[in-house]
């Protein structure tokens, strides 16, 4: 029996598992007793992995409109056009659109590729869609993009509020992490705050069902609250943070009082009343956030919001306290680690900051840095449609399904000069409209590492063959950079050099005023990189992790101090009109994992719910007489899908909720991103994915 420790491929929460195979090649996966993230817990998704490893639609071999081709051929291609459009277009012509998938060496090569060596920052990632909002808030307030908590401090906390997060489906494991702590300590309370009663509020002492987008006026209304009762910490306010005078003012002026704030918001003012009592009284407070706070046209403010109340109460960087954003998948860290957002540059420097660039330049030694940031996800899709952008190579990612308005990003890439899609499987709705398809490896086949929500950063080790002729993302762009000239720069054979190169400039003129630091493991051997145990960044010079971030109070802007953003807030800009007079509501499922590549295969998990569907109150389905288990279109004038109708009282009424994972490969009219207008946040990018206005009506 063999055992290979490796890290769950689906969500942020970054389980480890261990995978056997015997000596007939059966493999079973069972969870790590050892792994930080779950100690020996695995949820349905995780426990069901070996069941999608067998794969029946593999990508196996590099294809040029349609016809197989070898590495040679097909990287040259790729090498060759991109060089002509650069030299007719400029390199602004050019883009990646990567994904949390990758790993972080994938993701490491992707950038220092396209942003040091093609010379733009168009490169951005599916991560875009899930928590860019969370990156822009946290760089707001602390200088640098930083998660401050532990997984540890769930257990540690007395009060855990839960904002626009679904764990019990989206975070499984750390949902049950909270029930055991809730078991453990019944004094612990929990409150959930979310337009839709999720499984999460099961937990919940208190559910606060507020209307669709109100997030940023409870949180001010609680931020003037705890200002008025007498809850400032401060001796921590005024050694370690600016600008409280003028969010409080500004908090004061949107929501003077409670009633107001229940009003607004469309709670019972005694909820309010209690919310803001709890939260005021108790010192060991985790307030998580998730995709209903950063999928919104004003996610950074509201992210904000709620971190001005931790700011205010001294409730950050102490054991059980904190604002703690649930990333979505399971590498959108690493990602941020090595600047896989357009508006990154690696190593969690700045690309808009010349001294960054100039850094990051001296260490690639590289000819042509981007100047400045490249086009967000949705721009970029935008500006392939516009002919703008000429030559885009997609990565293990499905945007024609997953971005919002997706018949405009199909017919993008439909009119698009060169399309390259590098992915395990061979259909997908993106992969359809590719001109060149290049054959990645999956899970179980690539070796590297991924970052989790809480900054532990884990090894993802190899146990299969690679099938066909697929190879690692990281191979085929050094293929790629090779033939573009840049050899010299690109001399990987093997994952650990990347990992060290990504480590070393971690540390590069780093005395200690950048908190992203993993230069202790720049010089690890291959067997030491096998061996790593998970670890959560910053490392000390002994390689020893960090738990916790801002324990001393200090914070990483200019001036050392956690800085307040005075919020004024914004509802959601689609407003319910006679024609579209529901709300649209989107989010994914406990059993499925994104557009269904994987999980769609496996019989146990599609039992859990196999079709998609909307959600919808049961008055209002009486209303528009529609039949529980009956066909519904839902439509917003221009597009429709067609899903099975659920009627549920912890659907709000006016509002509905659909799935995400449905589409074209899985169920022809029911890709729910079409309905999804290209609304986005105006400083992170971010998609307004859980406020369309729409009409629903029986099929
Ligand atoms: Fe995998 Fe996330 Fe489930 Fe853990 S919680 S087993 S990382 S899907």
């Amino acid at each position: 029996m063999k055992t290979t420790k490796t890290t769950c491929p689906y969500c942020g929460v970054g389980c480890g598992v261990l995978v056997q195979q015997d000596d007939n090649g059966n493999i079973s996966v069972k969870p790590d007793k050892e792994h930080p993230a779950n100690f020996g817990r695995l949820c349905s998704k995780g426990t069901a992995l070996a069941e999608t490893l067998d794969h029946p639609q593999r990508l196996l071999y590099p294809e040029i409109d349609g016809q197989r081709v070898s590495w040679d051929v097909a990287t040259s291609t790729i090498a060759s056009r991109f060089q002509q459009i650069i030299a007719a277009h400029g390199a602004e012509a050019v883009a990646f659109y990567v994904s949390g998938q990758l790993l972080t060496e994938d993701y490491y090569v992707a950038n220092k590729l396209m942003k040091g060596f093609i010379g733009t920052g168009n490169i951005d990632t599916n991560s875009r869609l899930c928590m860019s909002s969370a990156v822009a808030a946290y760089k707001r307030a602390f200088g640098e993009d930083l998660v401050p908590c532990s997984y540890a401090d769930l257990e540690a906390a007395q009060l855990i509020v839960l904002v626009g997060s679904n764990a019990a489906w989206c975070h499984p494991v750390l949902y049950q992490r909270m029930v055991k702590a809730k078991k453990a300590n019944p004094a612990l309370q929990v409150i959930t705050i979310d337009p839709r009663r999720t499984q999460t509020a099961d937990l919940a002492d208190l559910h606060l069902g507020l209307a669709p987008g109100t997030d940023a006026i409870l949180f001010n209304g609680l931020l003037a609250w705890l200002a008025e009762n007498g809850h400032t910490d401060h001796a921590f306010v005024s050694q370690s943070t600016a600008g409280m005078e003028q969010a409080v003012d500004m908090a004061k002026s949107t929501t003077p009082n409670v009633q107001v704030v229940a009003e607004q918001c469309r709670l019972p003012v005694e909820d309010v009343q209690r919310f803001y009592a709890l939260f005021g009284t108790t010192a060991q407070v985790v307030t998580v956030f998730s995709q209903g706070i950063n999928q919104s046209a004003s996610g950074v403010d509201k992210g904000n919001a709620l971190i001005n109340c931790h700011l205010l109460t001294g409730r950050i960087g102490k054991v059980g306290a904190g604002a703690f954003s649930f990333t979505g998948q399971p590498n959108a860290m690493g990602g941020r680690e090595v600047g896989g957002l357009a508006n990154q540059l690696a190593a969690h420097l700045d690309i808009d900051n010349a001294e960054h660039r100039a850094l990051v330049q001296d260490f690639w030694q590289s000819p042509t840095m981007a100047q400045g940031a490249g086009l967000k996800a949705v721009d970029l899709f935008q500006a392939i449609g516009a002919g703008k952008v000429k030559a885009v190579w997609i990565m293990g990612t499905n945007p024609v399904v997953s971005l919002p308005d997706t018949e405009q990003v199909r017919a993008a890439l439909a009119q698009c000069e060169l399309v390259i899609v590098s992915d395990c499987v061979s259909h997908t709705d993106t992969l359809e409209l590719a001109h060149i398809r290049l054959p990645a490896l999956g899970w179980g086949e690539r070796n590297g590492t991924v970052t989790n929500s809480d900054r532990t950063i884990s090894r993802q080790a190899p146990f299969l063959p690679a099938p066909g002729e697929a190879k690692q993302d990281w191979e085929i762009l050094t293929a790629v950079a090779h033939k573009l000239g840049f050899a010299a720069h690109f001399p990987y054979q093997a994952a650990h050099e990347i990992f060290r190169e990504h480590a070393a400039l971690s540390a590069y003129h780093n005395a200690g005023t950048r908190c992203f630091n993993i230069g202790a493991w720049q010089d690890v051997t291959v067997a030491q990189y096998d061996a790593l145990l998970p670890t959560q960044w910053p490392l000390n010079a002994a390689g020893q992790g960090t738990v916790r971030l801002f324990t001393d109070g200090k914070f990483f802007t200019a001036s050392g101090k956690a800085q307040f953003i005075a919020v004024q807030p914004r509802l959601p800009q689609a407003i319910r009109s006679a024609a579209l007079p529901f709300v649209l509501n989107t989010g994914r499922v406990r059993d499925h994992w994104h557009t269904l590549t994987r999980t769609g295969i496996s019989p146990r998990l599609s039992a859990h719910i196999a079709e998609p569907y909307v959600e919808i109150h049961p008055c209002d389905a009486r209303d528009q007489c529609l039949q529980e288990g009956g066909i519904a279109r839902i439509h917003n004038g221009m597009q429709h899908i067609l899903v099975k109708v659920k009627t549920s009282r912890d659907q709000q009424r006016g509002s509905l909720f659909v799935p995400i994972h449905w589409s074209g490969q899985f169920s022809g009219a029911a890709g729910v991103g079409r309905l999804i207008p290209a609304v986005v946040d105006p400083i992170s990018g971010q998609p307004e994915s859980k406020h369309a206005t729409v009409a629903i009506e029986p099929y």
